[in-house]
């Protein structure tokens, strides 16, 4: 029986946890940025570019975004320049004033630097779009650190993530806390051996809440304090 959110809770009061990893896209902020960029932002302009109609464009890039899916190149915004012929960064600098941090994030990450655990973003996001989500939230100010599947060498869905993660941030995997809002990541630190887990169902602040058996859930950060 994996711990639940009531056990979870009382672990983060004691030293029984000292290392919080939390995913940054779904997690910490609102997914609907990314969706928007990659669901209708890129479409358009991907239509636009190739005088195609939106929807053959949509059609053809989800085809292209799912043969990428959970490798590095998904998460590598020159890849997908290039692979595109758009400028990835430029367009998403366009919609900056989309990023917005979920309910309750930062008084979460205040009250964990407040018990002095060590905290950090472990995220499959490109250096240069961790970079500015981080300006535009100042999330930063309560991190021990950040950590990209670029700088591991892979990214989360592979176990190798894990084991690079542990030798570099030297945590416990019975004393490590990892919040995700992917499920096979979840399972992917579950198959490293994270003892504590959490699936933030609410990634995205305009489409209905995910669902899971399998890990303990929550819908906001107020439920882990
Ligand atoms: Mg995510």
């Amino acid at each position: 029986m994996h711990p639940t959110v009531h056990d979870i809770k009382e672990a983060l009061k004691s030293n029984a946890i000292t290392h919080v990893l939390l995913d940054m896209d779904g997690t910490l902020l609102d997914k609907y940025f990314d969706d928007y960029f990659w669901e209708h932002l890129v479409p358009e302009k991907y239509a636009d570019k190739h005088k195609i109609t939106f929807g053959k464009a949509k059609e053809e890039l989800l085809r292209k975004y799912k043969s990428h899916e959970e490798t590095l190149n998904w998460t590598d915004i020159d890849f997908w320049s290039r692979e595109l012929g758009l400028e990835i960064m430029a367009l998403k600098e366009q919609i900056r004033h989309l990023i917005e941090i979920h309910p309750h994030v930062e008084e979460f990450l205040g009250l964990m630097r407040s018990r002095r655990k060590k905290v950090y973003i472990a995220t499959n996001a490109h250096d240069r779009v961790l970079a500015m989500k981080m300006k535009k939230t100042e999330l930063g100010k309560y991190l021990t650190g950040t950590i990209t599947s670029a700088e591991m060498g892979y990214p989360k869905e592979h176990q190798e993530f894990w084991h690079r993660l542990e030798k570099k941030l030297g945590f416990s995997r019975d004393s490590a806390l990892f919040v995700d809002d992917t499920l096979a990541v979840l399972r992917s630190a579950r198959k490293y051996g994270i003892k504590y887990l959490v699936y933030k169902a609410k990634g995205n602040s305009k489409v209905p809440p995910g669902k899971s058996d399998e890990f303990a859930t929550v819908m906001d950060f107020n439920e882990l304090m």
